[in-house]
C-alpha cells in the first residue's frame, strides 16, 4: 500500500518541482564543462602522456644505455640494447616502447639517472594502427625534440619534490 506522503507526492508532482528547481539552480551557475579540443582544461607537472626521450643542449643523447627503466618497467613494454661507441661512452643502439603494453606508470622516467626517458605532456597520440604505437628510438627522440621546453619546464617545477 503507497503511503499518504507518496502519493500526496505523486499528486503534487514534487519530484517534477525538484527537478527544475535543480535546473534553475545549476542554470546560473559557472560552467564546469571544457569544449575540448578548443578548450583545455590545466595539466599539472606530473602528469604522464606519451614517452620522449631527451637530449643535452649540445644535441647528445641523455640516455646512457643503463637498461634501469627496461629493467622496472612492470609491462615489459621498454627493449634496449647497446654498444660502446668508439670514444667509449656507451649509448642505446636499439629504445623500443611497446605503447600498446604501457600502463603510464612512470616507473620509467623515475628510475632514469639523467632525466632521458620522459612521459611528455601530450595524450593525442590514437593511431589508427597497433604498428604505429611500436615506438622506437627515433620517434622518441623526435617527441622529445618537440616537446623539450615543455618538459624542461615540468620537471623543474617538480623538481623540489622528487
Ligand atoms: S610508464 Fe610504466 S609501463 Fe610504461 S614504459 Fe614506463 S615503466 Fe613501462
Ligand atoms: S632511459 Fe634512462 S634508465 Fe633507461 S636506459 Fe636510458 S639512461 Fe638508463
Amino acid at each position: 500500500m503507497p503511503s499518504l506522503d507518496r502519493i500526496a507526492r505523486s499528486f503534487l508532482l514534487w519530484e517534477v518541482a525538484a527537478g527544475f528547481a535543480l535546473t534553475l539552480k545549476y542554470m546560473f551557475r559557472p560552467k564546469v564543462t571544457v569544449n575540448y579540443p578548443y578548450e583545455r582544461s590545466p595539466q599539472g607537472p606530473r602528469f604522464r602522456g606519451e614517452h620522449a626521450l631527451r637530449r643535452y643542449p649540445n644535441g647528445e643523447e641523455r640516455c646512457i644505455a643503463c637498461k634501469l627503466c627496461e629493467a622496472i618497467c612492470p609491462a615489459q613494454a621498454i627493449t634496449i640494447e647497446a654498444e660502446p661507441r668508439e670514444d667509449g661512452s656507451r649509448r642505446a643502439t636499439r629504445y623500443d616502447i611497446d605503447m600498446t603494453k604501457c600502463i603510464y606508470c612512470g616507473f620509467c622516467q623515475e628510475a632514469c639517472p639523467v632525466d632521458a626517458i620522459v612521459e611528455g605532456p601530450t595524450l593525442e597520440f590514437c593511431t589508427e594502427t597497433r604498428e604505429e604505437l611500436l615506438y622506437n628510438k627515433d620517434k622518441l627522440l623526435a617527441n622529445g625534440d618537440r616537446w623539450e621546453s615543455l618538459i624542461a619546464a615540468t620537471l623543474e617545477a617538480d623538481a623540489r619534490y622528487r
